[in-house]
C-alpha cells in the first residue's frame, strides 16, 4: 500500500519503483505533478525527496580513509611566521583550519559515513576496455532511462510562480547555459524526465550572445567547439538542438510561445550575470510556463550545501559531507528520446556562427586542450592514469605534471565534477592521499567559491565583500610605500622586476592556463605591486579572466579574493602593505620547486 501511494504521488509506474535497484528510501508527502501523468494539472511539490537508493542500498556504509586521517588526530602544527604555507596541519595550506575540536580531541563537523558508489569499477589496465565505454556501462548499470530513477528534486528550485503544468503542449525545453554537456547533467536529465513522463518532445536551446564579460576568441572558441559535440550527440538521441543567438530574455521566451513549450529547466550558475539571465527570462516567460531551475554544476547543490555565505572551508567541508552521500549518486544515462520533434531543423552552421562573433581575436585559442566532453573525459583518464598517484605530493610543484588541468572542461561544463569523483574516488586504494586532496579541492574549495558567489552576490569580486579584518587591515597600510608599480600594460606584457611572476604570466597567455601554486603566488605580488589592494583586485581579475580559460568563474573571483583580500583565510603576522594578508615569497618558491628551470622554460626574464 504505501509503495501503491508513493508511485502515485510520484507519477511512477509501480514497477519501476519496485525495481531492486530503484526503491524509494525517502519521499515527501507533498505531490509531483511535473513528473505525474500527461493531462496532470497538481501542483508542484514543494520538495520531493527521492533519491536514487541504487546507490544508497548496494554500496553499503563506507568510512573514506581521508575522513579521519585528513581530520583527526592530534595535528595541530605551529604557525609558519612568515606566512609560508604551513604543512604541520591544524591549519590548512589555504588557512582553513581542519575541524578539531580541542576539548575532546576528536574531529568535529564531518559526517561518520559517506557512500560507496559501487555501479562497477574503471579499469585502466592494459587490455581493458575503452574508458569512455566503461563510463557508459556505469551509467547503463544504474537503469535504462530517468524514467527509472528516482530524482532528487532538492537538486531543482522552481521559479515561476505558476505550478501547474501545461496539459497539451508541444515539448519541453532544457535552455543550457553553464553546464554544456549532454550526459552526466542533472538538467537535462530532469528535462528528460519530464518530457518522457509527459510523452512531448524534448528541445535543447543555447542562448549564444555575440559578447560576454570580455571574453574572448579563446573561450568562445572552446565553447563552440564543446556545442557541436552536444548538437552532434542530442541528434543521436532524437533531442533537438537549438542555437539561438542573441540574449535569453530576447529569444528564448520567444521560442517557447512559438513551440507552445510547456515546461522550462534550466541549469545554475551563482555569477551575477547568468543570475540576471535567469530572472529576466523568468519574468518574460508566458505565465502558464512551468520554469525550474537544477544545479547541475555541485555534487550537492548550491542552496542545500548552506543557506548563507560560509567563511572557513573547515565548516562548510562538514556541512558537504553531511550531505555527500544524498548526492554523490552515479548518473542515469540521458537514452535515447522516443518522442523526436516533428519540426525540421537545420545543422547549425558553426564556421559562421563563429566568424559573426564580436569578440577579441587576439587571444589565441590554445591545442594543448581539445574542448568537448570527449576531449574532458581524456584528460581525466590521462589523470587517473598519470597524475592522481603524485597529486597529494606534487599538485603544488609548477614544474610537475601532477594536476589535473580539468578545470577548462569543469568551468564550460564539457565534464562534470561528479563524474570525476566518482572515478577518482575508485582509485582510493591505491591513491589514498591523492584521492583526499582531489576530493578536497575539486568538491569542498571549489563549492565553497559557488557559495561565496550565490550569497554575496553583488560583492563576489570586490574588497567590500573580503571579511572585516582583511577590509581594516587593507586599509590601515593604503598609505605604504609601494617598491614597485606597474601599469596594466607591463603586467600584461610580463615585463616586471620579478622572472618567476613574468614566467607565470607567460604561461597564462601563452596556454590559457597557469598552475594553481603561481595563481597564488601571482595575484599577491599584483597586490604588492598596484597603487592599491582595489586596483589589485581589479587587475588580477582582468588578467584571469582574459587569459585563462577557466577564467569567469565563481573559483576565479573566489581564488583572487583569497589572495588580495583575505576570503576564506585567516589573518597573519602584519608586514607593509599586506598588512594581516597572507603574504607568499619568490625565495620559499624556490625551496618548493626548480624557478630557473620553470622560468627558462617559459623564455621569462626580469626587467
Ligand atoms: C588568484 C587565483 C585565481 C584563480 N582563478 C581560477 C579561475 O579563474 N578558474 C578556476 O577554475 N579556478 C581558479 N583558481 C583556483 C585554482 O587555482 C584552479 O581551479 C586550479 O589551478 C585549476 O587547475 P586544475 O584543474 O589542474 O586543478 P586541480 O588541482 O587538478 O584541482 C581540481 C579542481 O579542483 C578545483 N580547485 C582546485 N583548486 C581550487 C581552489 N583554490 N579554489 C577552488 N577550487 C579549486 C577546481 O575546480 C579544479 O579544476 C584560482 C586561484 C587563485 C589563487
Amino acid at each position: 500500500m504505501r509503495v501503491t501511494l508513493q508511485c502515485l504521488v510520484l507519477g511512477l509506474s509501480a514497477k519501476s519503483v519496485l525495481q531492486p535497484n530503484n526503491i524509494l528510501y525517502r519521499t515527501s508527502s507533498s505531490s509531483s505533478t511535473f513528473l505525474s501523468s500527461k493531462k496532470s494539472t497538481l501542483a508542484l511539490p514543494k520538495t520531493s525527496i527521492a533519491v536514487s537508493s541504487r546507490n544508497m542500498s548496494e554500496g553499503g556504509s563506507w568510512t573514506p580513509s581521508w575522513y579521519k586521517d585528513s581530520w583527526g588526530g592530534n595535528q595541530r602544527g605551529g604557525r609558519n611566521q612568515r606566512g609560508a604555507h604551513n604543512r604541520g596541519g591544524g591549519r590548512n595550506q589555504r588557512g582553513g583550519y581542519k575541524p578539531y575540536n580541542q576539548r575532546t580531541h576528536q574531529p568535529t563537523g564531518g559526517p561518520s559515513k559517506m557512500t560507496k558508489v559501487d555501479s562497477g569499477s574503471i579499469s585502466l589496465a592494459a587490455g581493458s576496455k575503452d574508458f569512455l565505454e566503461q563510463i557508459a556501462d556505469q551509467r547503463r548499470r544504474v537503469c535504462s532511462s530517468v524514467m527509472e530513477f528516482n530524482f532528487n528534486e532538492r537538486r531543482c528550485r522552481k521559479l515561476s510562480v505558476n505550478r501547474e503544468f501545461k496539459p497539451d503542449c508541444g515539448g519541453i525545453v532544457y535552455w543550457m547555459s553553464r553546464d554544456q554537456r549532454v550526459q552526466d547533467n542533472w538538467a537535462l536529465l530532469y528535462a528528460q524526465r519530464l518530457a518522457l513522463t509527459h510523452q512531448l518532445p524534448l528541445y535543447v536551446c543555447f542562448c549564444l550572445v555575440p559578447k560576454f564579460l570580455e571574453a574572448n576568441i579563446r573561450h568562445y572558441g572552446f565553447m563552440l567547439k564543446g556545442l557541436e559535440e552536444v548538437e552532434k550527440e542530442l541528434q543521436t538521441l532524437d533531442i533537438s538542438f537549438n542555437l539561438l543567438t542573441g540574449y535569453a530574455v530576447d529569444v528564448l521566451p520567444q521560442f517557447v510561445s512559438e513551440m507552445n513549450i510547456g515546461g522550462v529547466v534550466t541549469d545554475f550558475s551563482p555569477l551575477r550575470t547568468p543570475l540576471k539571465w535567469v530572472r529576466d527570462v523568468t519574468a518574460k516567460l508566458p505565465r502558464d510556463v512551468t520554469f525550474v531551475q537544477v544545479d547541475a554544476h555541485n555534487i550537492v547543490p548550491c542552496w542545500e550545501t548552506s543557506d548563507k555565505q560560509e567563511h572557513r572551508a573547515y565548516i562548510i567541508r562538514g556541512k558537504i559531507m553531511d550531505k555527500l552521500p544524498t548526492y554523490l549518486t552515479e548518473f542515469p544515462p540521458v537514452c535515447k528520446h522516443p518522442h523526436p520533434s516533428t519540426s525540421k531543423l537545420q545543422p547549425v552552421d558553426w564556421v559562421s556562427t563563429k566568424v559573426s562573433l564580436q569578440v577579441d581575436r587576439t587571444v589565441a585559442e590554445v591545442t594543448w586542450a581539445t574542448p568537448g566532453s570527449v576531449g574532458g573525459l581524456r584528460q581525466l583518464e590521462l589523470f587517473c592514469r598519470e597524475r592522481l598517484e603524485v597529486y597529494a605530493a606534487d599538485r603544488n610543484k609548477p614544474d610537475h605534471k601532477a594536476q589535473s588541468d580539468l578545470s577548462p572542461w569543469y568551468h564550460f561544463g564539457h565534464v562534470s565534477v561528479q563524474r570525476s569523483i566518482l572515478t577518482v574516488q575508485q582509485f582510493e586504494d591505491r591513491y589514498k592521499q591523492s584521492v583526499e586532496k582531489y576530493i578536497d579541492e575539486a568538491v569542498i574549495w571549489r563549492e565553497m567559491a559557488e557559495n561565496s558567489a550565490f550569497y554575496n552576490p553583488d560583492k563576489y569580486d570586490s574588497l567590500l565583500g573580503a571579511p572585516d579584518w582583511a577590509q581594516k587591515t587593507l586599509r590601515d597600510h593604503a598609505g605604504d610605500k609601494r617598491q614597485y608599480i606597474y601599469s596594466r600594460e607591463q603586467l600584461e606584457q610580463a615585463r616586471t622586476h620579478d622572472d618567476l611572476w613574468n614566467a607565470a604570466q607567460i604561461q597564462m597567455v601563452r596556454e590559457g592556463k597557469m598552475h594553481g601554486f603561481l595563481r597564488m603566488y601571482w595575484a599577491k605580488m599584483i597586490l604588492e605591486w598596484t597603487p592599491s589592494p582595489e586596483v589589485a583586485l581589479q587587475e588580477a581579475i582582468y588578467l584571469n579572466d582574459k587569459y585563462n580559460l577557466d577564467g569567469r568563474d565563481p573559483n576565479g573571483y573566489a581564488g583572487c579574493m583569497w589572495a588580495i583580500g583575505g576570503l576564506h583565510d585567516r589573518d597573519f603576522q602584519e608586514r607593509p602593505i599586506y598588512g594581516k594578508i597572507r603574504f607568499m615569497s619568490y625565495f620559499a618558491s624556490k625551496r618548493k620547486f626548480d624557478v630557473p628551470g620553470f622560468v627558462k622554460r617559459y623564455g621569462a626574464k626580469a626587467y
